[in-house]
């Protein structure tokens, strides 16, 4: 599957525990918002974003490739069967810049859609998930855990959420969905080398990236 994403949907305040770390109120619904294609780099590219544009938080989070188009779906069960592959992705944030962009009720875009802001690690056949509500990730940041991901810890499972989204945005093949954050978002550094790891069924994939000085 070599098609390129026509769009990134990503989910903010998916897990409680991230959502309080920023003062926000856990969601009845799941927040939604859109990376377009131009955002995306691949993990072994350095990450960069302009500092004149304040800090940038890392976001670590569990991504999905769909691979069948997924339109309207309301069954949870049939929206899964729509993922092809997995993989970590970092949801960068310019959070200075959101807060401010939240502050005057403006789009989170410039924080959130600039170019490089959202970095994909390589995809994992979806035959590596035996379970959908119990994929563990985490994020290392000069090899301290920073972030520790457990999706039986979302607040909408993966199905419902996939369903939920299809009703707002036809997702084509190649699309990705970026599944929100665990807490543990902090600030990047110039230098910083981070070490993402995802638990599959047969093997822990484990990917390295830096941050440009
Ligand atoms: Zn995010």
């Amino acid at each position: 599957m070599s098609q390129g994403p026509s769009k990134i949907v990503c989910v903010g305040r998916s897990y409680a525990d991230h959502a309080k770390e920023l003062g926000n109120a856990v969601p009845d619904q799941p927040v939604l918002f859109i990376k377009p294609p131009s955002s995306l780099i691949s993990l072994s590219q350095a990450i960069s974003w302009n500092p004149a544009w304040g800090n940038c938080h890392h976001e670590c989070e569990l991504s999905l490739r769909i691979d069948r188009p997924l339109k309207g779906e309301t069954d949870p069960v049939k929206a899964i069967e729509a993922i092809g592959a997995v993989t970590l992705g970092l949801d960068l944030t310019l959070r200075d810049l959101q807060d401010a962009l939240k502050n005057k009720g403006q789009p989170w875009e410039r924080a959130k859609a600039f170019d490089g802001s959202c970095v994909l690690a390589d995809w994992v056949d979806v035959s590596e998930v035996s379970d959908w509500n119990n994929i563990h990730y985490s994020l290392e940041v000069n090899d301290v855990v920073r972030q520790k991901g457990d999706t039986a810890l979302l607040i909408f499972e993966i199905g419902a959420l996939l369903a939920e989204i299809s009703q707002v945005f036809s997702l084509d093949v190649g699309d990705v969905v970026m599944t929100g954050t665990p807490a543990g978002v902090a600030a990047l550094n110039a230098g910083d080398q981070l070490k993402m790891t995802l638990k599959g069924q047969t093997q822990d994939f484990v990917w390295h990236t830096s941050v440009q000085a």
